[in-house]
């Protein structure tokens, strides 16, 4: 039998991670657990704070009652360098020991999980539940917050292709997904948006410029670049300071390709007389859950109690073929995560 158990988000927040302390909460309760919410990520075990309920709180029902649909998250979330080093974590394992907290659940992405895993080492059961918005695990099909965040993108474009239609004029977008082109390419598809670009394939700006180009030679005066925050690193070498200086336009040497350079980038190559930029942003990531994160929140919140009342640690909570599942961490971090290649170059071609 468990004592307590705790419960912590780390790394980004994501939509729909107070919907699962919600569910790990009731769930709890239902089973007749104690539950301890951490503070900032593994900073809360690191005990930081002079004042403890900044480190560590008590989560009755009647305190997390009303968050299951708010943004953000009610435990806050940091990184937490230090956990990197054994002797912290010897720190987080005291604390552990000294609260009675007999297993914990991390919700947070792929660095989260790692510590998880490395708390399971040191004899501290934990279940991890897929927290980040971007979708970059490849054990399970979706994340919590990743549906949010798509949705998100989808209002911003359908409103930005509105005004792009209304001038007749192309527009880069910018999303987020880090080194995962996913939010972009559901975004592009979703949206009828003509050109995405995506980290996980090559790319040149000439080739976007020729692409839109192609465009413009169709007719289409007012087509949508969707573009994941990831490509800048992906970017083939391009002399952004010579161009742009050799076109009269102020750059200053060095500076690194945005969306904003790579807008006026296209005009100058494409010979339109406005392109715009825009970067979706933190609206990605502080937006109310959709009902299906919502949803994968209350079942992987509930799993998490479940396997923990049940004496199975270890283990990552995820989603595979519409339903959701567990599996050892190791497994689920080394599972390699797939690109839809087919869909991105049907994205690109219609
Ligand atoms: P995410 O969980 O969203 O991928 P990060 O990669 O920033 O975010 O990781 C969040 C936190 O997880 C880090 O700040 C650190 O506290 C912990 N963490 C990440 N990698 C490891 C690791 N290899 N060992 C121990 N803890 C880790």
């Amino acid at each position: 039998m468990m004592r307590k158990i705790g419960v912590l988000t780390s790394g980004g927040d994501s939509p729909g991670m107070n919907a699962a302390v919600m569910s790990v909460a009731r769930s709890a309760s239902l089973y007749g657990i104690p539950l301890i919410g951490i503070k900032r990520g593994y900073n809360g075990l690191l005990r930081k704070s002079t004042n403890i309920r900044d480190d560590l709180q008590e989560l009755h029902m009647e305190t997390v009652l009303d968050i299951a649909d708010a943004p953000g998250t009610y435990l806050r979330t940091a990184r937490c360098l230090e956990f990197m080093d054994p002797h912290y974590r010897e720190i987080a394992v005291n604390t552990l020991q000294a609260m009675e907290i007999d297993g914990l659940v991390v919700i947070g992405g792929d660095g989260s999980f790692n510590g998880a895993k490395e708390l399971c080492e040191m004899g501290v059961p934990c279940i991890g539940i897929p927290g980040t918005i971007d979708n970059d695990l490849g054990y399970t099909e979706m994340t919590l917050g990743f549906d949010t965040a798509v949705n998100v993108c989808v209002n911003a474009v359908r409103a930005i292709r509105a005004t792009s239609r209304s001038h007749d004029r192309p527009a880069v977008v910018e999303v987020m997904g880090r080194h995962c082109g996913d939010i972009a390419l559901m975004t592009a598809v979703s949206t009828g948006s003509e050109i995405v670009v995506v980290p996980e394939v090559p790319w040149t700006v000439e080739q976007v410029a020729a692409k839109l180009n192609k465009q413009l030679a169709r007719g289409n005066t007012r087509a949508t670049i969707v573009v994941a925050e990831g490509c800048w690193a992906t970017m083939a070498p391009f002399d952004l300071y010579g161009f742009l200086t050799s076109h009269g336009k102020q750059c200053y040497e060095g500076e690194p390709m945005s969306a904003v350079r790579f807008a006026s980038v296209m005009k100058r190559m494409c010979g339109m007389v406005e392109a715009r930029a825009s970067v979706i942003g933190y609206m990605q990531r502080g937006a109310e859950p959709t009902a299906r994160d919502s949803t994968f929140a209350f079942e992987a919140g509930n799993l998490a109690v479940r396997l923990l009342r049940d004496g199975i640690s270890n283990q990552v909570v995820g989603m595979q073929k519409g339903k959701v599942m567990y599996m050892p961490i190791d497994k689920a971090l080394a599972c390699k995560k797939n690109f839809n290649r087919n869909l991105y170059d049907l994205a690109n071609s219609l």
